[in-house]
């Protein structure tokens, strides 16, 4: 079943694609999963997480993937709508449950994961039921690596893929390595790398660079080793440190923002949407040095903002608490 609505911000559509989700998270910290004396729910899914921010900095975007069709995937669905993503390519599966994912930090600093996907309804997405006008419509295409895991999904993730690149779309991706959900770490790696060449912009974290690359060396020569002709912006992004870019003309580093921080969950998504935001009509910025630089400070500042509150969907910032931060930096 596919739902309908349009989104009413401005600007060049965003399509992310991917799975949308809830994190169950304990209400103390520092207990293991099976120590927890409850969770709170936390919605999310890096690609939806995506689409928020962007509409939340006054973009214009649409999400498309499968939930369940209960009472999770209906809560979902609603949090797109209210936040102004567009949901025309989502799909409720009658048959399978929405995704769910417990997660906790325990006392010794070790995350420890138990997800309820055998199999989820994003998992179960398939080629034919795409809302392929939808995609095609796209300015820039958004993805993750998480649909690429499994059957039907992967070749559904291929075909939007296509679709969308064959419109003209721009295609974005952010590996988001979740090893705990692979088969092992060289099907994790060899799927991850799969669609490397496709992408014009690709946004790993420093552990991702690491993970790809084998190395434990951030540096230049790391990230540059990552390159390939298509590509057009490759960022490293740095926690606390900022992040780095690399195009076929320059490269360099922009510092992150000083703040307050609480939970960092969401803020590679954020820093991703609001870059998206801002080169959706503006695609200058691959040649223009200073027109990056103003953008990924720009999108710093959102990642800097989204670490202040817990969670990711509510710390996502809107335009105006971003440039109240670049102003008064
Ligand atoms: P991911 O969430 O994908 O691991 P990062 O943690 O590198 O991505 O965060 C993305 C961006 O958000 C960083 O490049 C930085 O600008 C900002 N950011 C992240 N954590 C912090 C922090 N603790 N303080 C300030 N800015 C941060």
């Amino acid at each position: 079943m596919a739902m309908k609505n349009g989104g009413v911000s401005s600007g060049g559509l965003i399509v992310s694609f991917g799975e949308m989700l809830i994190d169950f998270v304990p209400t103390v910290s520092g207990v293991s999963l099976a120590e927890a004396p409850g969770f709170l729910k936390a919605p999310g899914g890096a690609p939806a997480n995506v689409a928020i921010a962007i509409t939340r900095l006054g973009g214009r975007s649409a999400f498309v993937g499968k939930l369940g069709d209960d009472e999770f995937g209906q809560m979902l669905a609603g949090i797109l709508r209210q936040n102004a993503v567009a949901v025309d390519g989502v799909l409720l599966d009658t048959g399978a449950r929405t995704a769910l994912a417990f997660v906790t930090l325990r006392a010794d600093g070790e995350r420890e994961f138990m997800f309820y996907r055998n199999p989820s309804a994003d998992m179960l997405l398939t080629p034919d039921e795409l809302n392929l006008d939808l995609i095609r419509s796209a300015k820039i295409f958004h993805y993750g690596s998480i649909s690429l895991i499994v059957e039907p999904c992967r070749s559904a993730h291929l075909k939007a893929m296509e679709v969308a690149k064959d419109a003209g779309a721009l295609l974005s991706y952010d590996p988001n390595l979740r090893l705990p959900l692979w088969p092992s770490v060289e099907a994790a790696r060899e799927h991850i790398m799969s669609i490397w060449d496709k992408a014009e912009v690709i946004k790993v974290s420093d552990n991702e660079l690491e993970f790809i690359t084998g190395s434990d060396q951030i540096d230049d020569e790391s990230a540059m080793s990552l390159w390939h002709p298509n590509l057009k912006l490759l960022l490293v992004t740095l926690g606390e440190k900022g992040c780095r870019y690399y195009t076929k003309s320059f490269h360099g580093f922009v510092d992150a923002f000083h703040v307050k921080t609480v939970d960092t969950t969401g803020a590679g998504d954020a820093f991703i949407g609001a870059l998206l935001c801002k080169i959706v009509d503006d695609r200058s910025v691959f040649e223009d040095e200073a027109r990056l630089r103003e953008i990924l400070k720009y999108a710093n500042a959102c990642g800097a903002i989204t670490t202040t509150k817990k969670g990711a969907i509510p710390a996502l910032p809107t335009e105006s608490e971003v440039l109240s931060l670049v102003k008064g930096a």
